[in-house]
């Protein structure tokens, strides 16, 4: 009996092992010709690939958090509306001619040298968007201004930024490794508190989850990312937030103190120490002690033009299972 039970067990969960196997070769598949990609326009065009790729990741994370738009089906992300790339007056908005759409001042391009300009194509697309940073520049602030000509928004223009500058330092696209905020052997607990009512400062709820742990607990990135902010406030008193290659602000709070060093604009890897645990918060800079030391950590998306809180607890969970399989591997 209990021999058939293993059986069934094992050949409940044999496919599904295998499946996750497949899902990570294919996504590695995928990395390396999307690499080739920015690469190949970056032969061309002189634009650094990693500004390729950080832009086209931008786009790719909007259209995952957007309803409005299509789902990004091939290997480059950018999305370009059909009168964006025929050009506005352009009485045929599927135009796929290089030269009335250029007549027409369409973003189109035709990037592969087939003679036409598709929407629908990966190198036309990614080439479509570096020919119109070309006519800013290659360099980085030339870029920057390109970029915020087009998006007309200072923060898209940063996360790209941001992007690129952890692109360029890791030299590799795949970068979806996470790791728990704590080191997983402290003594740590946490529940699912999210959305619960809050009184301090007014009628709040609770945009986070709260990890009770001792003073001075290290507090680790859970990504890659680029730090975008760090300072007091009065309600999360010494706290840090980083940005990763989704698009996703990751927010620590109430820390102890920050890592030594630790600086805005700087990038950071899963499981680096950015604080310690502590209880700041609840008053002006300095104010401690006000409730139990706990490290509060919140996840908020940004769409393009808008950000929201999401509830971090299910990717905790995740998170901590993924690093204590790694970690048995070891
Ligand atoms: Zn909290």
């Amino acid at each position: 009996m209990r021999y058939l039970l293993a059986i069934m067990i094992f050949s409940l969960l044999l496919p599904v092992c295998l499946d996750n196997n497949v899902h990570a070769e294919e996504q590695e598949d995928v990395y390396g010709k999307r690499m080739m990609l920015y690469q190949k326009v970056e032969a061309v065009t002189n634009l650094p690939w990693y500004y390729l790729a950080a832009i086209d990741q931008y786009e790719r994370s909007v259209r995952l958090a957007r309803k409005d738009l299509p789902k990004a089906e091939g290997l480059s992300g950018i999305y370009y509306k059909p009168e964006e790339w025929a050009g506005l007056l352009n009485p045929n908005i599927h135009d796929t001619n290089p030269v009335s759409i250029q007549f027409f001042n369409g973003m189109g391009f035709d990037g592969n040298g087939d003679g036409k300009a598709n929407i629908t194509d990966d190198e036309d697309v990614l080439h479509a968007f570096a020919q119109y940073l070309l006519s800013y520049g290659t360099d980085h602030d030339n870029i920057k201004i390109g970029l915020w000509n087009y998006y007309k928004r200072d923060k898209t223009v940063g996360i790209i930024i941001g992007k690129a500058t952890i692109y360029k330092q890791f030299g590799k696209l795949d970068l979806d490794q996470h790791a728990f905020p704590v080191p997983l052997r402290s003594n740590h607990s946490y529940k699912n508190t999210w959305g619960d009512a809050r009184g301090w400062g007014g009628r709040r709820i609770h945009e986070g989850t709260d990890i009770f742990a001792n003073y001075g607990v290290p507090v680790r990135a859970t990504g890659y990312g680029i730090v975008e902010m760090k300072g007091w406030n009065r309600y999360g008193g010494w706290r840090v937030g980083v940005r990763d290659i989704n698009n996703t602000y990751h927010y620590f709070a109430h820390l102890s103190g920050f890592a030594k060093d630790l600086k805005v604009g700087q990038v950071v890897e899963p499981g680096q120490i950015i604080g310690g645990v502590g209880s700041s918060g609840y008053g002006p800079p300095g104010t401690s002690g006000k409730f139990p030391p706990h490290l509060h950590y919140g996840m908020y998306k940004d769409n393009g033009y808008t950000e929201w809180s999401f509830d971090p607890y299910p990717h905790l969970r995740m998170w901590a299972r993924q690093e204590r399989a790694s970690l048995k591997k070891k």
